[in-house]
Parts: C-alpha cells; structure tokens; sequence
C-alpha cells in the first residue's frame, strides 16, 4: 500500500484538509474509510451536477511499513515523535541515514510541507483518524483552539478536553500555525475497535462531519447515512468532557483493572476501580472513567473525566 490514499481537488478554491489514518498501523478502518471517501467524492458530481467542494484532501498512510505488517508500530509509535525540536532535526537529516520509523514520519511531514506550497493553501486542516483495541472507544480529542473544539463537537462522538497535556508527541501537538506556517486546526478521532466495519462507517460519517463543519461541502450534499451510526452512540453520552485525573502506571507494575467498566461511566470518589501492585486503587473522586486499561500494555490506567457545560 502507497503513503498516499487519495487526493482530491475542488472546483473552487478553499483549504487544505489532510486526513491521516493509521498513524498505528493495526488501525485500518481509517483507511479504508478514506479509500471509500475519495470513491464516493469522484462520484458525488456525476449523480449531483449541483456539487461543490472548496478546497483540497490529502488521505495519507502514517506508517506504511507497520500498516503493511498489521502492528501497531515496528519499531516506535509514530504519534509520539511530533516534539518541535526532533522534527527539525528531522527535516535537515540526510534522508538515507534515517532510520526505524523516523523516515516514516519525514514522508509524512514532506508530502503535507508539498501540499501546503503546491495548493497555495491559507489554512490548513488535520484530521487523523485512529481507532482502538477496545469496543467502545469512540471520541474526538481537540486542542485547546476554539475551532478544533468546535468541528470535534461536529463530529458527534464526545470530545475530550485537556488530553493533551498528559500525552507528549502528537501529531496534534505538532500541528500549529508556529509550525506550518498557516492557521492550522488540528482534531483526532477515535472510531471504535481496529476490525470492527462499524468503526469504518463511523470513520467515514467522523470525515464528511468535519466537511460540512469546515464548510468545504454544503450540508445537503454527499450522502452520511453513517452519521446516523455516531448520533445514535452520543445520545446519551456527554458532548464536551475535561481530563480531571490520570493513573499512571510504571514500568515492571502489575495492573488489574476490575472487569466491566466502560468509558464514560460514572465512578463514585473511593470507588475500587483496579488493582496495582496487588494493592487496591481508588477513584479519587467522582467522575466519569475513560480509557479502562484492560490491554497488557499501556501506561495509563484509567482517566477520569467530567462533563464540561460551557465550552
Ligand atoms: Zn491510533
């Protein structure tokens, strides 16, 4: 499979909107969705001579090489190398001496750093789309900007706020203005669990709600039978949520979190929520748990979050 998807030119001018999938390469259903997307965007003019898109896509593979062996990463997680200070290093590093998956990520930041100067584009737009080894992880994460919380509420899965500042290296960390040189945007959503073809329907309803929230498609047009899928799921969810607690786990710890819990269920404060260390870990106060860590590997236990009304 090639780095790029699909890409695709309006009939009028707009932004450049650049969508990543399996920035973890055991996370297909992002691109099959795009796959699917680019399909769907060539026909949309022959059934619908009134359509209009403004702007460009770029549909980018993260990292090829572990998308082609269906893990997650061969050597490092791609979607925690977007520091500032390595990227540049990265930039100026002679191409052929780079090595492990840091030539994934040059490929990645040169195809968009192209784009950006061949579309003349004047704002640019990021949306990665990822997804999870558990059933029901189904989110937007935004940055602080107001317009990323905006087109994440758009997509309607719930957002969570404040992740960022518990998690270094993201693509979305990296994604600003500073450092592309245009006003950038950055949002990430989570579509579910990896195989499951749900999660490939929701990626696609998750791409045309950023669509028509960017304004590039009016909202009568391309068809979103799957967002049916997202507003049924969020109905009873809460709509914008902030990170209040974060349990880290260390490395060489043994962590057993107790069975059933679900994202975004409510947790009372002393609540019994794992076990570390064979010692019992406590809700700290109350909230709502996100991310239950029932997966051997992983560095956060559980987050709490609660629901944020003004945002
Ligand atoms: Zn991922």
């Amino acid at each position: 499979m090639n780095r790029i998807i699909g890409k695709y030119k309006g009939s009028e001018e707009g932004p450049l909107l650049v969508i990543t999938a399996a920035m973890h390469g055991n996370e297909p259903a992002g691109v099959k969705a795009l796959d699917l997307l680019f399909k769907m965007l060539e026909v949309e003019p022959v059934t619908n001579p009134d359509f209009v898109y403004k702007g460009e896509i770029l549909g980018l593979i993260g990292n090829v090489q572990a998308y082609n062996s269906e893990k997650r990463f061969i050597f490092k997680d791609i979607n925690r190398c977007w520091n500032v200070d390595f990227i540049k290093a990265l930039l100026t590093a002679e191409e052929s001496s780079l090595q492990n998956e840091d030539h994934e990520i040059r490929q990645v930041i040169d195809h968009i750093y192209a784009e950006i100067e061949m579309t003349k584009a004047r704002k640019l737009y990021l949306l990665n789309l990822h997804t999870t080894s558990s059933d029901n992880g189904i989110f937007c994460i935004a940055t602080d900007i107001k317009e990323s919380i905006r087109i994440a509420h758009d997509i309607h899965a719930p957002v969570i706020l404040g992740l960022m500042k518990d998690i270094e290296g993201t693509t979305l960390h990296y994604f600003t203005e500073t450092n592309m040189g245009i006003p950038t945007v950055a949002v990430a959503f989570e579509g579910g669990q990896h195989n499951d073809p749900i999660s490939v329907r929701r990626c696609i309803a998750a791409v045309i709600n950023v669509m028509r929230a960017i304004e590039v498609i009016s909202p009568e047009h391309v068809e979103n039978q799957h967002d049916r899928i997202l507003q049924e799921y969020s109905a009873s969810l809460p709509e914008v949520v902030e990170v209040i607690y974060k349990f880290p786990i260390e490395d060489n710890h043994t962590w057993q979190m107790k069975p059933g819990y679900k994202n975004f269920q409510k947790v009372k404060k002393g609540e019994v929520l794992a076990m570390y260390d064979g010692k019992e870990v406590c809700s700290p106060s109350e909230g709502l748990i996100l991310m239950p860590l029932y997966q051997a590997q992983g560095s956060d236990g559980f987050f709490l979050v609660k629901e944020v009304i003004e945002w």
